[in-house]
């Protein structure tokens, strides 16, 4: 039996760490997922100067902020990436990797990617190309698998698939130290171009080709849509009214996946409306 939480909180950026915060303020049994650094573009910011209260402080400092306000809500971080989230009626079904959470209501506070999209991605979208490698990995037994990682948990993922693939190779699109099993070959080079028929049969590096099966692309946020199907989508942002809901019963979004100006008030603002609906989404099923 799987415990369920009134909201599940996706992304522990400004917006979600504001709904977090609000909707534990209206005593709400919440969980929220994200990273120990809480959102990069909240630590690498080198100096602030429009956040109210807090003239000309740096990202650093601002996120050391944020974590003392959660410790003083008895908020703690769920440190794992969420790969899918089924809307099941009446409550939601988040997966990460084999492992399953619920809840009631969701609110998805992912961020924007601002990396481009490599020549060929959208195209073989589906076609070869995926954006969870532990979802999609049994598709890809005994073939080639290419996994092109942003950050260090990608390594997890490619170890993973390693078990199941012919050959897998990894493309690290960061520096730093991989913690990859043997028999993974690590490519370094730029990927330029994904290339095949109807489905991937090859990619283009800026230094070598190589032949693959299956491409997994591993950034800081799934694009929204793939995340969570059936999700509306207008001009690559998730749609959702002036309530921060969206067209899924119970699912409320926040923050720059939800449209410009991408700010860190307007994250945090948007996080705490989506939290006070969904407090109330909450509230009134219970009268039924
Ligand atoms: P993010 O801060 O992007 O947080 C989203 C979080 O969700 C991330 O931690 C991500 O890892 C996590 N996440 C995503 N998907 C999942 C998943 N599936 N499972 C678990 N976790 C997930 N704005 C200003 O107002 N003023 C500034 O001075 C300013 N300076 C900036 C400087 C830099 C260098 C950058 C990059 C941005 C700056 N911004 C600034 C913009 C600001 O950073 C963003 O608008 C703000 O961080 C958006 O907050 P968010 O909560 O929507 O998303």
């Amino acid at each position: 039996m799987v415990d369920r939480y009134d909201i599940a909180i996706v992304g522990s950026g400004p917006a979600g760490i504001s709904a977090a915060i609000n909707a534990k303020i209206r005593n709400k049994n919440i969980i929220i997922f994200g990273s120990k650094n809480l959102s990069a573009k909240l630590y690498k910011a080198p100096k602030i100067n429009n956040y109210l209260g807090f003239p000309e402080i740096s990202g650093e400092i601002l996120k050391k902020e944020f974590e003392k306000h959660l410790d003083k809500m008895n908020i703690n971080i769920t440190y794992e990436r969420i790969n899918a989230v089924y809307s099941m009626g009446d409550y939601f079904t988040l997966m990460v990797n084999e492992k399953i959470y619920e809840s009631t209501a969701l609110i998805l506070a992912t961020g924007v990617e601002y990396t481009k999209s490599i020549k060929g991605e959208e195209e073989f979208l589906g076609k070869g190309v995926g954006y969870c490698a532990t979802c999609d990995a049994p598709l890809y037994k005994g073939k080639i698998v290419t996994i092109i990682g942003y950050n260090n948990e990608a390594e997890e993922d490619a170890n993973y698939v390693s078990e199941l693939a012919s050959k897998t190779y990894y493309i690290p699109m960061y520096k730093g130290e991989y913690k990859l099993k043997e028999k993974i070959e690590l490519l370094n080079g730029k990927p330029l171009e994904i290339k095949g028929n109807n489905f991937v049969s090859k990619l283009i590096l800026n230094n070598r080709e190589i032949e693959t099966d299956g491409i997994f692309i591993l950034k800081d946020s799934v694009p929204p849509g793939q995340l969570v199907p059936g999700l509306l989508i207008e001009n690559s942002h998730i749609k959702v009214n002036r309530n921060m809901e969206t067209n899924i019963k119970g699912c409320y979004a926040a923050g720059d996946c939800v449209g410009r100006p991408y700010q860190y008030m307007k994250a945090a603002g948007e996080g705490q409306v989506a939290a006070l609906n969904a407090v109330a989404y909450i509230d009134s099923l219970k009268k039924l």
